[in-house]
């Protein structure tokens, strides 16, 4: 007979913890050195105050091939420059798993960067909307509101992360700035020229 040993978890959309869970990431400015466009700006906030950007709270019932996880993240309002507070971004260690992601509070976004051909894609992370992060492809989170952005992905318990791969590169090819209250994704190159006029 098959045992069935798992605890009901429950997930909190506003304070973005599982209860009885320990974070499984918890990513202060100071973690996210060269995730950041704007290296002067970046600076100046580390100084001000190493503020906590993101935290992720994660459920993996069991191990295994096919087995799955979730996790729900909980991201602070800020802004590096024009810059929104951004995750460190990845690709996944196995690059053909796919993964899911739901907003749950806040307003964010996700920018999608093709492995293969380097095209990347602005998407809206809102309350009951979904983001299907498709397989080879580099993902990276921001929140663009001021209250906090709580969401919930869902992937392959062993995925994994890898950040060498996109800082090997130097960083995702676009940026995504605040033009007018807009975020607007643009050329990494011509951002990086703008700053240094
Ligand atoms: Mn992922």
């Amino acid at each position: 007979m098959k045992q069935f040993t798992q605890q009901l978890s429950k997930f909190d959309p506003i304070t973005g913890v599982v209860e009885g869970a320990p974070p499984a990431i918890e990513r202060r400015l100071s973690d996210l050195k060269g995730v950041f466009a704007d290296e002067l700006a970046y600076e100046a906030a580390l100084a001000e105050e190493d503020s906590l950007v993101y935290s992720t709270y994660c459920v993996a019932p069991e191990q295994g091939d096919g087995a799955m996880l979730y996790c729900i993240g909980k991201f602070m309002p800020g802004r590096i420059g024009a810059e929104y507070y951004m995750t460190k971004g990845h690709i996944h260690a196995r690059p053909e798993t796919a993964e899911f992601y739901f907003g749950l509070r806040g307003q964010g976004v996700m920018l999608l960067e093709d492995e293969a051909s380097g095209d990347s894609q602005l998407l809206p992370l809102l309350p009951n909307g979904a983001i299907y992060v498709p397989r080879h492809t580099a993902h990276r989170t921001m929140n663009t509101g001021e209250v906090p952005l709580t969401y919930l992905s869902v992937v392959l318990a062993d995925a994994g992360h890898d950040y060498e791969v996109i800082a090997a590169r130097g960083n995702f090819r676009k940026v995504v700035v605040d033009l007018d209250g807009q975020p607007t994704m643009l050329d990494r190159a011509g951002f990086l020229e703008s700053l240094s006029r």
